[in-house]
């Protein structure tokens, strides 16, 4: 079979010839349909994170090992079962959970939080994923059956959407008046119609681009800002927050998700709440910040951070999206060979919504 892999940090990925995987006992195959390109698969490419100041996190000190094939949202078929899979037979449409944890022996994995385990092995991340014709499943309860909707679309829900619905309902334990998204990418355009599905919060929508806006627009935000054109990119920030704060009365915002979390969008979140706030950042672009810390307390802010989710939330996600109040956008598709364009074109901000490999 084909995979487009990743050989070394920042070269180009490359088309390798590897054998189809053989299923074991709870292993399953699955034949890829689809697979969508998240922008944590070009940190993944960038080989880190930017942890601010000069210094730079490597995921090969986090346990990655290159080659690697990225790719976490995958649907396709079962191609082949292991002997003890039960309730899964060859053909069946599948979404793959990818947040794969150690299963039973830490605190997260017990609690069904397989996404937040002490020693994870998601998919396309610590072991190959879906940017290939065929992905293994180590257990089939890492499945879930797709039906009712399309399959294509499913894809983003296993990150983008999960993620984004993780986010929203720790950002809304207050019942927020006002909620503001940052950056309306592939997470955040998602976000925009989880939160307008399970939230009454009126949704302030922040990006740098005016067709991403324009887009939120339509998926149901309340208000819009331009971050770049009130100000400089770098600088602008203070002015968004002004304008963030103008549309809450200046009050302020009860919760902020941060799907940036560089130090403009962080600071600017920081800066918006009010008190009893709530940030949430999801983003991995990174970087650092100085806190003023006596904000903290006097204001009796959170600021936490969320990763992924679990599968049973994927599994409620699954059935919002069946009932048509998440629509995910998938406004571009690559064959594998063209793997690079996809990741360079996220890269460069071409792409509204999910772009999708179809190997
Ligand atoms: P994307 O490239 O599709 O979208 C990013 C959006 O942010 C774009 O619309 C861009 O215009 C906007 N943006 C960039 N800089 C900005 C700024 N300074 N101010 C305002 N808007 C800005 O990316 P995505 O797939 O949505 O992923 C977003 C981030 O979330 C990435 O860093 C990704 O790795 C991370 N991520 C985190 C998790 C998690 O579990 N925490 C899961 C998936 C992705
Ligand atoms: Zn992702």
């Amino acid at each position: 079979m084909k995979a487009a892999r990743i050989i070394a940090p920042n070269e180009p990925l490359q088309i390798s010839e590897l054998q189809v995987p053989k299923p074991q006992v709870n292993q399953v195959v699955v034949k890829v349909k689809a697979v969508g390109v998240c922008h944590s698969d070009l940190h993944l490419w960038e080989g880190g994170y930017d942890l601010g100041d000069g210094t730079f996190m490597k995921v090969t000190d986090r346990g990655v090992k290159y080659p690697v094939t990225p790719g976490h949202e995958i649907v396709g078929t079962v191609s082949e079962i292991g002997s003890r899979v039960e309730g899964f037979t060859v053909g069946d449409k599948v979404l793959i959970y990818p947040w794969i944890g150690c299963g039973d022996k830490c605190p997260a994995c017990k609690t069904g939080q397989d996404n937040l385990c002490d020693t994870p092995k998601s998919l396309g991340i610590f072991q190959d994923g879906g940017y290939a014709e065929y992905v293994l499943v180590p257990n089939f309860k890492f499945l879930a059956k797709v039906s009712g909707i399309d399959l294509e679309a499913a894809t983003s829900l296993a990150c983008s959407g999960l993620t984004s619905y993780n986010a929203i309902k720790k950002a809304t334990k207050n019942s927020p008046e006002y909620l503001v998204i940052i950056g309306a990418g592939g997470l955040g355009l998602m976000a925009v119609q989880i939160a307008k599905a399970i939230t009454q919060a009126k949704i302030i929508c922040v990006d740098l681009d005016d067709e991403r806006l324009e887009a939120a627009k339509k998926m149901g935000a309340d208000f819009v800002i331009n971050s770049s054109v009130i100000g400089s990119v770098t600088t602008g920030s203070g002015n968004a927050a002004q304008k963030i704060m103008s549309i809450c009365n200046n009050k302020g915002a009860d919760s902020v998700i941060d799907f940036v979390n560089a130090p403009q969008t962080a600071k600017m979140g920081i800066a918006v709440l009010r008190k009893r706030g709530n940030l949430v950042l999801v983003g991995l672009f990174g970087g650092s910040i100085n806190l003023q810390l006596v904000t903290i307390p006097l204001k009796a802010i959170t600021i936490q951070g969320a990763y992924t989710g679990s599968y049973n939330d994927l599994v409620k996600l699954l059935e919002l999206t069946k009932k048509g109040a998440i629509k995910p956008i998938i406004s571009k598709r690559y064959s594998l060979s063209e793997a690079n364009n996809a990741l360079k074109d996220l890269k460069e901000r071409k792409i509204i919504g999910r772009a999708v490999i179809n190997p």
